[in-house]
């Protein structure tokens, strides 16, 4: 049974193919970014403190992302990680998680690359349906640089360290799946 870990700027599909994935393989979904809404509504320290960075697009950070995920990923055998690690710290704090995992199971990396114009399109659609508070223009502009800036050096670690599979976001979502399967069997 594998485990993979998905990249994919704001607006990729990375969450709606996770979703696909994690059914095709019947493995846990675990996104990184639902866990951090669903614990910014409890309006305790650590709540408020996640609200007050993820609805102005920025990361929270590393030992947040830990305490979060930590708990989720023990109560799960395989899985699809959507949303981390996203950082060069995090990509260690994935390591320490799977230190004893045999190297069958090593997360594959699945990277799906998306244009900008495709991104703002899908995020503006999307904005009218689940009005989240991070899917302005202005937020997504940081939720990009966010990006750039930290999660591309991960990418770029992936891509030369271990097994991905590349992936064209542009097109719909039904190509995707499909071109994520002929690869996943290559
Ligand atoms: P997207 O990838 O489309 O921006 P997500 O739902 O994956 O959407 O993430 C939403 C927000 O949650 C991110 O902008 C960020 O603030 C926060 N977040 C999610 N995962 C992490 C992480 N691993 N480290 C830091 N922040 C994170």
């Amino acid at each position: 049974m594998k485990n993979y870990i998905i990249f994919g700027p704001p607006g990729s599909g990375k969450g709606t193919l996770a979703t696909q994935i994690s059914e095709l393989h019947n493995i846990k979904h675990i996104s990184t970014g639902d866990l951090l809404r669903e614990r910014s509504t409890q309006k305790d320290e650590l709540g408020l403190m996640i609200s007050g960075l993820i609805d102005n697009g920025r990361y929270v950070s590393d030992d947040t992302i830990k305490r979060v995920l930590e708990e989720e990923i023990k109560k799960h055998g395989n899985f699809i990680l959507d949303g981390f690690p996203r950082t060069t710290t995090q990509i260690h704090m994935l390591n320490s998680l799977f230190e004893n995992l045999p190297e069958e199971n090593k997360p594959i990396a699945i990277i799906l690359q998306a244009q900008m114009n495709t991104v703002l399109e899908r995020i503006r659609s999307r904005s009218k349906i689940e009005n989240r508070a991070d899917d302005s223009d202005q937020i997504l502009k940081t939720r990009m640089t966010e990006y750039l800036k930290k999660t591309q050096p991960v990418i770029n670690h992936y891509l030369k360290f271990s097994t991905s599979i590349g992936l064209d976001g542009n097109k719909t979502k039904e190509e995707v799946f499909n071109d994520f399967q002929i690869k996943s069997d290559e």
